[in-house]
């Protein structure tokens, strides 16, 4: 390992992954990786707390790398570049141009794609079978260093801390990957269900674009947030909205609000479930749900292009980050109080 670089570093792993109440997490001491092919190795300089994080170590979503390191919202210095990639494929260009030692980049949830298959071919990378994801499949950023394939890195905008931009990574990303997949038309009426990390920034995103934007939550906090970031109302997660909605977007995991928010719809309205996992879908009643051709749509992770247009959309328009900082040791905490709706906004971990 290279000068400056310690051969051991703090980690947080999924010792057992279950309820938090069982401290499934454990803060550990592991050697720095070392970078394979076309990596880059990364000193950790913030991570964000996603919900998808919570969904690995309660169990939610099966094992797919024992003791994983999670954390896939990571901004950091690139401190090493591993050996070149075994098999260059110039179908499969950087994401953002070379990136070597000394720059600032952001590690996110995608890490690898086939790019063979018919979905990476035609545009369609987040569907890629044989995908895998940081802090699921790999370890991440709750930790000192990560490593990423450069392919897979971002470039990061100026004019953010290292703290504001984590939260980009993610929630900042899937949460513009929802608001296009709701097709919402110039000037249409948003709305989002569940305020939290990825919704606060849509919100932003959606309002400069000149949406009309109703958000529908729990907590006086998060109803406060929305509306000074401009919400023309804020209400609580089972209401109806004024009028009806030509989009929404559900960001939060519960299966009870899809006949809520379908009924909030207009017709020829779209609903986008943001999440990765959510609780089960009760019956929908055909007549006020579905017909007048509503429709029902999920967000299945996001491809590097969506990452590169929300971070080109942040740099050219400011983005108010609602960032609750905590030290990495507090990991475990930054996520029960994320499952308990503490804050709105988004945590992140300082190393
Ligand atoms: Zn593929
Ligand atoms: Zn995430």
């Amino acid at each position: 390992m290279s000068v400056g670089i310690p051969e051991t570093m703090r980690a947080w792993v999924v010792e057992r992954p279950g309820p938090l109440e069982a401290r499934p997490l454990r803060l550990v001491e592991l050697p720095v990786p070392e970078p394979g092919h076309g990596e880059l190795l990364v000193r950790v300089l913030a991570c964000g707390v996603c919900r998808t994080d919570l969904h690995v170590t309660e169990g939610d979503l099966p094992v797919h790398r024992p003791r994983v390191v999670p954390g896939h919202e990571v901004v950091g210095e690139v401190v090493a570049v591993g050996p070149p990639a075994a098999h260059p494929d110039p179908r499969r260009p950087a994401a953002d141009g070379k990136l070597g030692v000394g720059d600032r980049v952001g590690v996110a949830w995608l890490r690898h794609t086939c790019g063979v298959c018919a979905y990476c071919l035609c545009g369609a990378e987040n569907l890629c079978p044989r995908s895998r994801y940081t802090g699921w499949d790999a370890d991440g950023g709750y930790a000192e260093y990560t490593t990423v394939p450069g392919d897979f890195a971002y470039r990061l905008p100026d004019g953010y801390d290292d703290v504001d931009l984590a939260p980009l990574l993610c929630a900042g990303i899937i949460g513009y990957r929802a608001l296009r997949r709701t097709s919402l038309p110039d000037g249409g009426r948003l709305g989002l269900y569940g305020f939290g990390g990825s919704a606060h920034l849509t919100a932003q995103v959606a309002l400069a674009q000149g949406a009309t934007l109703h958000v529908l939550t729990r907590g006086a906090a998060a109803q406060e947030l929305a509306l000074r970031l401009g919400a023309s109302s804020a209400r609580g997660a089972y209401d109806a909205p004024p009028g009806p909605l030509d989009g929404a977007v559900l960001f939060a995991p519960v299966g009870d609000l899809v006949p809520v928010a379908m009924r909030a719809l207009d017709r020829g309205g779209v609903l986008a479930v943001a999440g990765i996992h959510l609780s089960d879908v009760p019956a929908l009643v055909y007549e006020t749900d579905l017909f007048y051709e509503k429709e029902l749509r999920s967000v299945t992770s996001n491809t590097r292009e969506d990452g590169r247009d929300l971070l080109a959309f942040a740099a050219a328009h400011r983005l108010d980050v609602d960032a609750h900082p905590y030290r990495l040791d507090r990991a475990d905490q930054a996520l029960a109080d994320l499952k308990a709706g503490a804050f709105a906004g988004a945590a992140v971990l300082v190393p």
